[in-house]
Formats: C-alpha cells, sequence, structure tokens
C-alpha cells in the first residue's frame, strides 16, 4: 500500500500519513458516492440541513486538537490555525439556514402560469481543495453540496491529507455511509476524480489547475466552479489614515505567511504620502517573528520547499531589476522566508504580475488616483481589491473602478455575511456563499401550469 507522508514544514518531522487511493479505485468510489444520493435526497432539505448542524458541537470540542494540526500540517500561526478551527463550528447552523433558504422552492406567476422553481441535487460533486485553509476550504465546498442533496467525493490537497480527513471524520460521525467519501492523493487522484462520473466539480486552488480542469470537464459539460488565485492590489490615496493602511498591508500581506488568495500583493501609494507609509510598513515589517507556528510566531513557514524557492526567485529578481528592500529581504532559513517589504516595484517584474503567495509587500509610488486604478487593473486576475481613502465618496469612486470581484474600503475585500465569496476574470468561474452561489451546486428546474 502506497502511503503518503504529511511534514511539518517548520521542523521537517513527519506528522502523519495516509493511504493513497489508487488511481484505477476512483470511479469505484465514485459509484459508491452515486449509490448513496438517493437515500440522501430523500431526507429533505431540511432534514440533511439538521444532521449537518449536529457537527457543530464536535467542531468546537475539536477546535484545539483542529488548530493544532492545521499549523503543525501546514505552517501557519497557531492563533491563525485555531481561527480557522473554530469558524467550523461556530455559526454552523446559521449558514445551513442560509443554505437551506436558498434551496427552497420558489413560486413565480405572471398573470398567465405559475411556475415553481426547484433547485435540485446534481448528483456527485468532486470537492478538490487545497493546502493554504486545510479545513475550512473542505467545509465552503462540502457543506452547500451536501446541503444541496449530492454525495461528495474529497480529494484535499496532498500537503494537508490529515487535516482534509480530520475534517471529513466528523461529518462521518452523522452521515449515512458514502454519502461524503475522501480519497487522496496528489495531480494523478485529481485527474482522475476530474474524469470520472461526477456532476459538478468545485475546485479551489491554482489558475492553472483550474483552466486544465475547465477543459477536461467540457467533454461532457459537466458543472464547474472555481475559486483560483490572485494577484490583490492595494491602492492608498493621499488623505487616507496612513497608520490604519500601514498596519493593513503588512497583516494582509504576511498573514499565513501570504500564502491567502486575498493577500495583498501590489501596493499602489500616492507620491505625496508615499514616504510615510514606506516608513511605518518597513517598522512593522520589521517587528513580525519569524518562527515555528505553535509558538505562536507572527510568520510561519512556507508550507514546502517548492514554494520556499518560487518566493525567493522572485524576490531575487525583483531586487536585481531595482526592487528598493525597505525591510527584511535576507536571514532566510531552512522554509522560512523572512517578511520584506520592497519599495520602487515596476509592473513587469515577475513578483508584480504572477501570484507570490509569500511574505513580501511590494509598494509602487503613483502620480494620481487614475494611475493608480490603471496599474491594479492591469492583471489577468481579479479576485479581492483594497482601497484606503479619507473621503466616502472618493474612495468609493476609486473601488467602483477596479475590476476585482471583491474590493473593500478602508478594510479586507471580503463582504458581509451573505454575500458571495467571488473572483472575476481569471480568479475565478462562479463563486461561493450567499443564495445565489449555494444555487450552483444544484440542477435548477422550472415546472409550469396554467393558472
Ligand atoms: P493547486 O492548484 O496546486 O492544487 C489544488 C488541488 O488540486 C490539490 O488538491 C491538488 O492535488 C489538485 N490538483 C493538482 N493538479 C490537478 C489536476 N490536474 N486535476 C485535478 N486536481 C489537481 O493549488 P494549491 O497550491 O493547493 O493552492 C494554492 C492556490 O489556491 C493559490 O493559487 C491560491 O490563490 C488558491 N486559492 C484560492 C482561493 C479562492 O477562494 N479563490 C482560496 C484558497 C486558495
Amino acid at each position: 500500500m502506497e502511503t503518503l507522508q504529511s511534514f511539518n514544514p517548520a521542523t521537517g518531522d513527519v506528522v502523519g500519513e495516509v493511504a493513497v487511493t489508487p488511481v484505477e479505485q476512483v470511479s469505484g468510489l465514485v459509484a459508491r458516492a452515486r449509490a448513496a444520493q438517493p437515500a440522501w435526497e430523500a431526507l429533505g432539505l431540511r432534514g440533511r440541513a439538521e444532521l449537518l448542524a449536529r457537527t457543530a458541537e464536535t467542531f468546537r470540542q475539536r477546535a484545539r486538537t483542529h488548530g493544532e494540526l492545521i499549523t503543525s500540517e501546514m505552517g501557519k500561526p497557531l492563533k491563525e490555525g485555531m481561527a480557522e478551527a473554530r469558524s467550523l463550528g461556530a455559526g454552523l447552523a446559521e449558514h445551513l439556514e442560509e443554505m437551506v433558504e436558498a434551496l427552497e422552492p420558489e413560486v413565480v406567476e405572471d398573470g398567465r402560469v405559475r411556475s415553481t422553481v426547484y433547485h435540485d441535487p446534481l448528483g456527485v460533486c468532486a470537492a478538490i481543495t487545497p493546502w493554504n485553509f486545510p479545513m475550512s476550504m473542505p467545509s465552503w465546498m462540502v457543506l452547500p453540496a451536501l446541503a444541496a442533496g449530492n454525495t461528495v467525493v474529497l480529494k484535499p490537497s496532498e500537503e494537508t491529507p490529515l487535516c482534509g480527513q480530520a475534517y471529513a471524520d466528523v461529518l462521518n460521525e452523522v452521515l449515512p455511509d458514502d454519502v461524503l467519501i475522501t480519497l487522496h492523493g496528489a495531480d494523478e487522484q485529481g485527474k482522475a476524480l476530474v474524469a470520472s462520473d461526477v456532476d459538478l466539480i468545485a475546485f479551489t486552488g491554482s489558475r492553472e489547475v483550474g483552466k486544465s480542469i475547465l477543459r477536461e470537464a467540457s467533454g461532457t459539460l459537466k458543472r464547474v466552479v472555481l475559486e483560483l488565485g490572485g494577484k490583490d492590489p492595494m491602492i492608498v490615496l493621499e488623505d487616507a489614515d496612513l497608520a490604519a493602511a500601514a498596519k493593513f498591508a503588512a497583516w494582509n500581506s504576511f498573514r499565513n505567511a501570504g500564502q491567502v488568495c486575498v493577500s495583498t500583493e501590489r501596493i499602489f501609494v500616492m507620491e505625496a504620502v508615499a514616504d510615510e507609509f514606506e516608513r511605518a510598513l518597513a517598522e512593522m515589517t520589521t517587528a513580525m517573528s519569524v518562527g515555528n507556528g505553535i509558538e505562536d510566531a507572527d510568520v510561519g513557514p512556507m508550507v514546502n520547499a517548492r514554494q520556499r524557492d518560487h518566493v525567493l526567485g522572485q524576490l531575487e529578481d525583483a531586487v536585481a531589476q531595482g526592487a528598493r528592500v525597505l525591510a527584511g529581504g535576507a536571514g532566510h532559513r531552512a522554509n522560512f522566508v523572512t517578511p520584506t517589504a520592497l519599495a520602487d516595484v515596476r509592473d513587469d517584474m515577475d513578483i508584480a504580475r504572477a501570484e507570490t503567495f509569500g511574505p513580501v509587500a511590494c509598494v509602487t509610488r503613483v502620480a494620481s488616483a487614475a494611475e493608480a486604478v490603471e496599474r491594479a487593473n492591469d492583471t489577468r486576475f481579479g479576485l479581492g481589491a483594497v482601497v484606503f481613502g479619507g473621503d466616502d465618496e472618493r474612495t468609493a469612486g476609486v473601488a467602483r473602478q477596479l475590476t476585482a470581484g471583491m474590493i473593500g474600503i478602508n478594510r479586507s475585500a471580503g463582504g458581509a455575511v451573505g454575500t458571495p465569496w467571488v473572483g472575476a476574470r481569471e480568479s475565478g468561474f462562479g463563486f461561493h456563499k450567499s443564495k445565489d452561489g449555494h444555487r450552483q451546486f444544484t440542477q435548477t428546474r422550472v415546472i409550469t401550469r396554467p393558472l
């Protein structure tokens, strides 16, 4: 039996291992999930939601174990691992209620006919997830898929199989057999799952893999929901609260060691306030502690050596091409990249174009808000964006011109509970959360009779 070992990126120690699912077994697992689907659907929307809501207590009880597992398997500081673990149980009943409301049939009349719009399950849903939020990403896809009456085959990232398994284990304490099946492995297992007889593929991960999934799914027009990478800009206007802007820039560039899809990856600052902003950002960057996440350092390791090499390669290239190091830039060791702030970053540098996914804050000076908007939008990505400014109307005007899917004003990009998590351009295809997001896990069906 082939096994997949999981390593702690801070220490190199083995955290645990799982059995790799042989590729030739994938279609059999999907067939089992398909056989389990009609009975799961027959429980009804409310019945399924009530069953799933029972897991909230278990997630609450295991929050520390899960938080520590997240930190030891992928490296994020324990406070971030704990926050992720707590989010699994917190508000679960309310989230499920939102799904129920989104999926209940609606009646529409036009004076001539009465139609009922149903949101029926599609059948079997594949959920393929990344390592950077190794328990909440499975939850974002598995819960709405199950609530809608689909059965699910989950493939967690090969970097964090134990977190994926621990998540599924909690659900499987209440679910009937084969309603949620987990398989383990890397891209070969992912490809086999995409090629199998599933009805919907929900994927969160890199843009390149997302594109390949869309291509593969086209053969039978499988439904696809993709949440992909980003290159999020932040704009700092001259009347912004600079201390708040620098604090946000440091937090959103360095949390989870920059391995967040909505990390701030490009900062456009108005020339007039650039010196002061850079000074504040440099101070905060230098103050970051780096180390093993379990000891609650501010910044943990990169998930693996490949990710470290990618980040260091971009840094080296940027400095060689004239980027100025404001803080950090040296002392990297093992999988740890020293948090680094760069200034004078040009749009043609690789670090300004390709996703970095590392603890680097890149500052570029601009002469006007119009220039900031033009340069911020000069990307194929379009996940999040952020604008800091003092004048409400002007700041909102700048925000409206940004082409990202989620734009934050004087705060991070994510919206209120009930709003979609959505990427524009090549950052996504479909979206999650919100009524419309939940409905993507269903087949809409309209039945009409005369009035
Ligand atoms: P990845 O694309 O390398 O892998 C994601 C998953 O896909 C893994 O489970 C992997 O095994 C699997 N996979 C790899 N090749 C495959 C293939 N050909 N067919 C099917 N499955 C395949 O991404 P990653 O490195 O795990 O995650 C980081 C990426 O995820 C970043 O780009 C980040 O921005 C993105 N992300 C996006 C969001 C969002 O909400 N938009 C959230 C989290 C992460």
